[in-house]
């Protein structure tokens, strides 16, 4: 399958064997993965995050109860958020979620957007687990006619070194662990190159009890993102 399917299904492997029960997609565009994820009984909240209203409102409404969802509904009541906003705020309408997914979104931002990306995931939304993938530029001298960038809109590609440098810092200051894999396949011989797109999966360090966490304990009422669509299922 395309590389893009191949993503979405290792989200959804992931929340076969991890069954998420809160579950935030950053960057959601035109909702498809949502679409996967909302046939997983164990959820029960999906929002999905991103900058761009149009691509959302595109296909948003195929996202409601289809009569069969009122004949078999399952176990609790799914609801599912989408909202208009930027990464780089934090809105605590995305707080406490059990897995926050981010495809190919951070090399859409400019490098210190980047930085309040961190902060806003791992630091103030603070997942049980968060799954981010990103170009691997090494495997970009395999990929034929291409000069520069993947995507025009890229602002940076990280080699799997500053993809691993950037993870490895995001654990020590926020008290994760993280594992490297990724998606699309590995040439004979080149293993050392890695993946077409590369994967850090971050799950939270329960042990790491004293790691600083950046929550503050005034009384948030500011919600900078846009409700945009917001639907109940059956249970
Ligand atoms: N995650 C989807 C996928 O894997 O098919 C879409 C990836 S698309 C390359 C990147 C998405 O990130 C776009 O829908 C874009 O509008 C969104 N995006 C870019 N900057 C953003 C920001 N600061 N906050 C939220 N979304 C943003």
């Amino acid at each position: 399958p395309p590389l893009y399917i191949q993503r979405y299904e290792f989200v959804i492997d992931f929340v076969k064997k991890n069954k998420p029960k809160k579950v935030v997609d950053l960057g959601c565009n035109d909702c498809t993965l949502l679409r996967k994820l909302k046939f997983h009984k164990e959820i029960e909240l999906l929002a999905g995050l991103d900058i761009d209203s149009a691509v959302i409102r595109d296909r948003m409404y195929d996202l409601a109860p289809i009569p069969t969802d009122y004949l078999q509904p399952g176990d609790h009541p799914l609801t599912i958020e989408l909202y208009q906003g930027s990464v780089t705020e934090r809105d605590p309408r995305t707080k406490g979620f059990d897995l926050v997914t981010s495809i190919e979104l951070i090399e859409h931002l400019q490098l210190e957007d980047v930085d309040r990306f961190t902060e806003v995931v791992f630091g103030y939304m603070a997942p049980v687990a968060a799954i981010i993938s990103t170009p691997n530029a090494d495997f970009n001298p395999l990929l034929p006619g291409l000069t520069g960038f993947r995507h025009y809109d890229h602002k940076f590609e990280w080699t799997k070194a500053e993809f691993q440098t950037w993870a490895l810092k995001v654990c020590r200051e926020f008290g994760y662990m993280v594992a490297f894999t990724g998606v699309g396949q590995i040439p004979a011989q080149e293993e050392s190159i890695g993946f077409c797109s590369q994967v850090g999966v971050f799950q939270l360090d329960r042990s790491g009890g004293d790691a600083p966490r950046l929550q503050s304990n005034v009384t948030e009422e500011h919600l900078p993102y846009r409700l945009l669509y917001n639907v109940v299922y059956p249970s």
